[in-house]
């Protein structure tokens, strides 16, 4: 990092800092930074200092945002980035939030020339280099762990990572000292064998929307990797292991270390 880069962050962290009985009400509010180190915990809080910095927040729909609902998607924005840096998240700066699920039309075209018109209903949404959308309904639900396993932002989040190096692909871009085969034997074999219990419609442990296409299960499994790391460890054990890797980080030890105290 070249020596202007490194005072312009000093500058924002000394400037921008978040107010201190914030940072402490939310992180203690987040079951997802249970847990944590002394380390990570200051770490995430530069990266999330930063990143509020450098993003601008939108309320669709009339949806008034308070600092405390832009830091509870911050924080939650910057723990994958934990172990990467925040340059991973650079390249767009929009954050719309819906006050819930929102709506969207598309129309597809194909080949022959045919258009096709879809409506979706969606919670989140992310675009390579354009806005991470979310809907604040699901934010919050995802705070309160009705649904296991479920984190919106960090699904959009994964789908941005993924989007580093092209079209979300389950693939993104891996550090050097990771081996490439590794990581796509480990995830193609688990994602094949979720694709063949869905379609047999046997039960399986995770959300069966990561058998809708790779993306969609790197996206998921990210989702249990932090905020299940337990039954991602029992059912993919390999997976687990090469999320560890890729983003740097236990959360496994961290939930343990959280039963104990
Ligand atoms: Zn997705």
């Amino acid at each position: 990092m070249n020596i202007f880069k490194r005072t312009r962050i000093r500058y924002i962290l000394h400037r921008h800092a978040i107010e201190h009985g914030l940072w402490t009400e939310i992180t203690e509010k987040l079951a997802i930074l249970q847990g944590m180190t002394a380390v990570e915990k200051a770490h995430l809080r530069e990266l999330t200092t930063l990143f509020l910095h450098e993003k601008k927040f939108f309320g669709a729909q009339e949806l008034q945002l308070t600092d405390a609902m832009c830091l509870i998607i911050a924080a939650q924005a910057c723990l994958p980035a934990l172990g990467h840096g925040l340059d991973c998240l650079s390249g767009w700066t929009g954050i719309i939030v819906y006050p819930s699920a929102f709506r969207i039309n598309r129309d597809e075209r194909y080949v022959a020339g045919v258009v096709h018109h879809q409506e979706q209903v969606l919670i989140g949404e992310a675009w390579s280099r354009g806005p991470l959308i979310l809907s604040w309904e699901d934010v919050e639900q995802d705070l309160q762990g009705k649904q296991s396993g479920r984190n919106v932002v960090i699904h959009e989040i994964a789908h941005k990572l993924d989007m580093l190096n092209g079209p979300a692909d389950g693939f993104p871009p891996l550090h050097q000292s990771m081996a490439v085969t590794e990581w796509s034997i480990s995830l193609g074999a688990a994602y094949e064998s979720l694709v063949q219990r869905v379609e047999h419609r046997h039960r399986v442990c995770i959300n069966p929307y990561a058998a809708t296409s790779p993306a969609e299960f790197f996206a998921v499994i990210s989702e249990y990797f932090f905020s299940e790391p337990e039954i991602l460890h029992t059912h993919f054990a390999d997976v687990y292991q090469q999320l560890q890797l890729y983003y740097r980080q236990n959360p496994l030890r961290r939930a343990q270390s959280s039963y104990l105290n």
